[in-house]
Order: C-alpha cells, then structure tokens, then sequence
C-alpha cells in the first residue's frame, strides 16, 4: 500500500511521507480543536434545494422534505405517487425522514456577527440573502453515512463530472481542467471515506461503526482518488497558508472573550507551524497556473465551470449531504478565490476579502480533507492486506 504512494504528490510540492507524518502530527490536532471553536462550528446555509437544473427533480420540489425531519408518512400522496424522469418513487423517499440524514440546526446567532459580504465570483451561493438562511451547528451533524443513494446521488456525481469537468484522456486536457478534476474526485473521495468511517451497521440496532469494505470499494482499489485525496488537501492547506496573514488578523469575535482568546491561538499554533514551513513550505505552486496566451480565457471558462458545480448543489437530495456538500463547495470555492483573485496586488491581506461563512468553510473543509488523509493512512494496510486475502481465497 505504502509503495502506491510515494515521492512527490503529482502537481504538488511535497512528498506523501512528509505529509502524512505533518497532517497527523501538527494539522490533525491543531484542525480538531480549531473546528470545535464557537466561532468555526456554526455555519450559515440556505437549506431549501432551490435546483436550477432539473426543475421536475421529485426530490428538489418536496420543500417540506428538506426543512423537516418529516416521517414518510406525513407526505402529500401526490408527493410518494410522482415519478419524474427516470426517477424512481423508492428515489423521492425523503432523506430527512431518516434519522441519519436529518440536521440538528442550532441557533446562535450572537455567535455570528457579520463580516464581509463580497460575494466569491467562484461559488454560486449567495449567504448574504439572509431570507432563508439557517444556522447549524457542525458538531451535532457529523458527515457520514446517511442513506443517500440510488439516481438522485448519482445524477448530481454525473453531472460534476460529466458536465463540469469531462473526463477526457488526461494529456487532453490542460493542467487547469485537470486540476479541478482532481479537487472534486478528492473531494468525492473524502465524503466517500467520511461514510466508510462512519458507517449505520445494523438499522435495527443503530449500531454505527467503520465500514472497510466500502472503503476498499469506493476509494483504496483506485489509486488515483486516493492520489487525488493528497492533492486537494495540499491544494487547500496552501490556500490557508497563503491567507495566513489575513486569517491572523480577521475578526473572530463571538462575545465569549476566554472563548475567542483560544481561537485566535489556535489559528496561530496552525498557520505558523514551524515543522510546516520547513517541511513543506509551499503544498502548492499556484503561480504556475494561467500561463501563455490562453491563461485568462482558461481561468474564466474554469470559474464558470465551478459556479455550476456550486449551483448543482442545490440538487443534492439529502439535506445533510446538501449541508456538507455546500459547505465543502464554499471551502473549495474559497480556496480557487484566495489563490487566484490577486488581481495584480502584491499584498493579499490589502486585497483580499473573505466572508464569515467562507473562512468557516474552508477551515472545515481542510479538517474534513484532514480526518480522511489520517483514515487512508490509518487504515490503508488493513484494508489491503483484507482484500488481498479474500481475493486470493477460492
Ligand atoms: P458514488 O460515490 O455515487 O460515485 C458515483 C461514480 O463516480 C462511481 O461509480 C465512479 O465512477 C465515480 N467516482 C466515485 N468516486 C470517485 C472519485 N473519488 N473520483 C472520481 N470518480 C469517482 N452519502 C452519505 O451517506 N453521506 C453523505 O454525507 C453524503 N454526501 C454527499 C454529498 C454530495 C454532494 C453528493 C452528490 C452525494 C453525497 N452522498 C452522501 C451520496 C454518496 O456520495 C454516494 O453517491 C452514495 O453513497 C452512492 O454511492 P455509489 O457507490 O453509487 O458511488
């Protein structure tokens, strides 16, 4: 296992010895408390699956499927009857009927004091329409296993890759569209293994535990979503590394002065890691990208692509896959805004504007990326050395 992947993370700067030994030595920890912090564990979301691509999806039209934890049986008859476009009436099931995929939103809106509200040209959503927003608290809605599956899920994966970024043989395309390819396979990978670690065993015992197989399944078996997985961690620790300066000096007033005390330090003890930046002191080299005559054309058709695949998650059929899906999407979102919008200013900090919701966003979004690099790595030659044996068996 550990020979699959060695040396230097492709596109990348640093090697998978050197960054598995720093995520689990110094971002883990750092990332575990950071997110636990009043400040980075309430997220501001539009809940409502507003879809903009298939205005007959079953599952979007159920309003009261996303805002409720509303039982099976509560639906309109119309609502169990409708089939619409090859979706099954197994498919429009409301998630939020099952416990799993239901979210805990609690409010705390002193909690949440406004920043910014720059829209991020490379995300879809509008956070700043406060209408239809609710806040959730991350902690009590763990991504994991919530049940979510069938055509919807799939038609949503599909239609990120097929539409946003196609999966031609890769010397076709160009290291822009290649990148974002790799950011969303290793986003879907990470989602994958946050539903292998957490896994509903036995339904009728609500017995949760880790589920190995589908790991191997969905991620170990292919090496390159788990090459794919090392990449966007890196591309995202170097858009937090970038935006250190900023991120030190932003506003993380909650009104709980020990509380917030404790986050400013935390965010210190992970941007200004000494073994960080000696072991690797740039993830990524964001300065290579947009090059020759093609550069501005390429970033614009990129951006244009990411604001559809921002936009489809609206579509996603499950309102704690939607939570986790959008708030990943914004922490992509914002990585592609700090590492490319320098508009020709030397000083970042001068020119660069975040929104509350964003630096949550991305901060989670690295921790998420982090608990899987530390899974995979975890768990890689147990799973293995499992499905080896069982292949070999007759
Ligand atoms: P899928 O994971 O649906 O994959 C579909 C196809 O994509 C695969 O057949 C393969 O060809 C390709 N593929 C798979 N992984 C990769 C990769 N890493 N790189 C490149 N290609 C790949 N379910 C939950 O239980 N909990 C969640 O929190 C959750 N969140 C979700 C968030 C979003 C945004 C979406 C769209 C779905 C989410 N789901 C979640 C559903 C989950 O991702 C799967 O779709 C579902 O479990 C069915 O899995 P599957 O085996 O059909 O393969």
């Amino acid at each position: 296992c550990t020979q699959k992947y060695i040396g230097t993370v492709e596109d990348c700067c640093c090697d998978y010895e050197t960054v598995d030994r720093l995520n689990g030595q110094v971002l883990y920890p750092s990332l575990q408390q950071l997110v636990k912090t009043p400040f980075f564990r309430y997220f501001k979301v539009k809940l409502w699956c507003d879809c903009p691509f298939w205005p007959d999806d079953g599952m979007c039209r159920l309003r009261d499927c996303s805002v409720c934890e509303c039982p099976e049986s509560e639906f309109p008859a119309s609502f169990k009857k409708a089939i619409y476009h090859g979706l099954s009436s197994e498919d429009l099931v409301c998630q939020e009927g099952k416990p799993q995929a239901a979210v805990d939103r609690t409010l705390d809106r002193k909690a949440f004091r406004e920043w910014t509200e720059i829209d991020n040209p490379w995300t879809h959503d509008d956070e700043t329409d406060n209408a239809e927003l609710t806040y959730v608290n991350l902690q009590l809605n763990p991504e994991r296993y919530t049940g979510y599956t069938g055509s919807s899920a799939r038609r949503i994966w599909d239609a990120v890759y097929s539409e946003n970024c196609p999966k031609y043989p890769s010397e076709e395309l160009c290291q822009e569209e290649r990148i974002l390819y790799k950011l969303i396979s290793g986003l879907h990978s990470s989602i994958s293994i946050h539903i292998a670690a957490e896994y509903l065993l036995d339904e009728a015992k609500n017995m949760w535990g880790q589920n190995l197989t589908l790991l191997y399944d969905r991620v170990m078996r292919y090496p390159d979503r788990v090459r794919n997985l090392y990449f966007t961690y890196l591309f995202v620790l170097r858009a937090v590394t970038k935006a250190a300066e900023y991120l030190e000096q932003a506003d993380y007033d909650t009104g709980n002065p020990t509380e917030d005390l404790r986050t400013v330090s935390l965010v210190r003890q992970l941007l200004y890691n000494e073994d960080l930046q000696t072991a690797c002191p740039l993830p990524f080299d964001e300065a290579k990208l947009w090059k020759g005559q093609r550069g501005p054309e390429l970033k614009q058709k990129i951006q244009g692509q990411f604001l559809n695949i921002s936009a489809l998650m609206d579509c996603v059929g499950c309102e704690k896959c939607r939570l986790w899906g959008k708030l990943q999407i914004l922490g992509l979102g914002t990585a592609l805004k700090i590492l490319f919008s320098d508009n020709g200013h030397q000083d970042l900090v001068q020119s660069l504007q975040l929104q509350r919701n964003e630096v949550i966003a991305l901060v989670n979004l690295l921790n998420r990326l982090s608990e899987s690099l530390k899974f995979v790595h975890e768990k890689g030659p147990t799973v293995e050395m499992m499905m080896g044996k069982q292949n070999a068996s007759p």
